[in-house]
């Protein structure tokens, strides 16, 4: 038999593999498992919905090269390709935040953090409690870990982040482990002697930006002064400090976060513009969360999905004019979506991925040792409910608390296969659902899709990003490939691997 013929009769012999479409303008887009789209017309889609795809045509090329007509010679290698986007399944909780206090010298009108007052030191992690809490984070399987510090605002309890880096650090030593040190902080009680200790420890650090000065000022209140100034005075001498050190300002710099609020739906340029001035190379564009103080305040902050979405679009369209006028500025929840759509990879974000990071790709501690499947459960534990509590650091393991009851229906109900509207949806591939959101906001951990505003606004993205990928322009095209380039930062990375 010619190696024609062999081409040809297994060509014949490809089956459909299992795919999901959704139109998009005139065209349809279709996806499969293990990640790969096409864009097809009614009439291509039409024979590949009734297994006419005519062999040897280019479209049955395409087809069996993205892997929606498979042969037995293919599908070893889908098989490997589905594997690589699940491969966080096979690290375990990665990401581990330490709450080290609830105080906070800012009162921010939506506080997910449900924060306490600087009197009440009943709210600062104890130097015995965090170092439990290192070891069974350093006790995690995998060989790469991060100690995210939140609060409250965490130096406010300075002496405890201190001790926990070293300590952590000489855990790290004695297992053979990497890891990563991040601060999330307001930067209002940053001085030089802090800032120095921080850089020589390698930990990254980032803060919250709400954009300009009246809108972050209107929502960040501090005592005797203005939020703004204290932060962005910060970021500047931080970014400068990176400079000094010869750390290439690419890389390293201040991250920031937005909260954004309904009044910043209605100044999405505003809001870019200040992450631009400010030197930021990323702006995250995520919908409020519904925990903490901002549940009790929802006129004055929440939105509909809708009007998330008309803010996201005009915001995301500006960031892309301003990419191809030459400024640099990624778009982090396109991002996310893009890594999925256009490489082999999953980034591992643990709240789009299927099933989510609560409690097997991420875990919460408490100031007082309770353990949650997120910071969100945490969140919600602090508005009265203990439904995301997994257990503590002094009573047990890192074992139990990993196959606690709450952390086995957190994945089930956030794993797509199985949700109705996400099991036949074009975006499953590359989405995600939150339980500790559908709980909070629809009674349930299980998603009801048809009413659920984070699946209204994920669609609508991911509707954007087709609409994009599918115009084809090729300016933009290269936009996107720069925003899912891989960049390490090997100097926050402490490496005791091979000692
Ligand atoms: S429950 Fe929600 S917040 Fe927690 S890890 Fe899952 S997606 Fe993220
Ligand atoms: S959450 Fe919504 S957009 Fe995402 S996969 Fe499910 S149905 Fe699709």
């Amino acid at each position: 038999m010619s190696a024609a013929t062999r081409k040809q009769s297994s060509i014949q012999r490809a089956k459909t593999n299992l795919f999901r479409y959704r139109k998009i303008g005139s065209k349809y887009v279709v996806t499969n498992d293990h990640g790969a789209y096409v864009f097809l017309d009614e009439a291509e889609l039409t024979l590949l919905l009734n297994g006419r795809v005519k062999p040897g045509t280019p479209l049955a090329e395409d087809l069996t090269a993205k892997g929606f007509l498979v042969t037995d010679a293919d599908i070893e290698r889908i098989a490997a390709d589905y594997d690589r986007r699940v491969s966080f399944l096979y690290r375990g909780p990665v990401l581990h935040i330490l709450v080290v206090t609830l105080r906070c010298n800012e009162v921010c009108r939506y506080c997910h953090a449900s924060r306490a007052s600087l009197e009440q030191t009943e709210t600062d992690m104890t130097v015995p409690t965090a170092e439990k809490v290192v070891d069974m984070a350093l006790s995690a399987p995998s060989d790469t870990l991060t100690i995210e510090f939140q609060g409250g605002e965490p130096m406010v309890n300075w002496e405890v982040v201190t001790h926990i880096v070293e300590h952590g650090l000489a855990r790290a030593k004695d297992l053979g482990k990497r890891v990563m040190f991040s601060l999330v902080s307001n930067l209002s009680l940053m001085d030089e002697d802090r800032l120095k200790w921080l850089l020589e420890h390698k930990v990254q650090i980032s803060t919250s930006l709400d954009g300009p000065q009246d809108l972050h000022d209107h929502f960040r209140k501090i005592a005797g002064g203005s939020a703004y100034e204290h932060t962005v005075r910060w970021m500047r001498r931080i970014n400068e400090a990176y400079r000094e050190r010869g750390m290439d300002p690419d890389l390293y710099h201040v991250e920031a976060l937005a909260t954004i609020t309904a009044d910043h739906l209605k100044r999405p340029r505003d809001l870019v513009d200040e992450y631009v001035k400010q030197g930021c190379r990323a702006i995250f564009l995520r919908p409020l969360d519904p925990f903490g103080f901002a549940k009790h305040q929802t006129e004055r902050l929440a939105y509909t999905g809708r009007d998330f979405l008309a803010f996201y679009r005009e915001a995301f369209d500006y960031i892309l004019d301003l990419n191809r006028r030459g400024t640099e500025i990624l778009e982090r929840l396109a991002a996310i979506f893009l890594t999925k759509i256009l490489t082999p990879d999953d980034p591992n974000y643990m709240d789009i991925r299927s099933p989510c990071g609560a409690g097997i790709g991420q875990i919460a501690y408490n100031y007082d040792g309770n353990i949650f499947t997120c910071d969100e459960g945490r969140m919600v534990h602090q508005m009265g409910d203990e439904a995301f509590l997994i257990g503590r650091v002094d009573t047990n393991s890192l074992q139990e608390v990993v196959t606690h009851d709450t952390v086995k229906a957190l994945a089930m109900a956030s794993c797509l296969d199985s949700i109705p509207g996400c099991a036949e949806c074009a975006y499953k591939p590359y989405c995600g659902t939150c339980p500790v959101y559908n709980y909070t906001e629809q009674g349930n951990i299980f998603p009801q899709n048809p009413t659920n505003d984070r699946c209204a606004i994920y669609m609508g993205v991911q509707d954007h990003l087709f609409r994009y990928l599918m115009d084809g322009d090729p300016q933009v095209l290269d936009i996107f490939r720069r925003w899912v380039e891989v960049k390490e930062r090997p100097e926050y990375l402490h490496d005791h691997r091979s000692l």
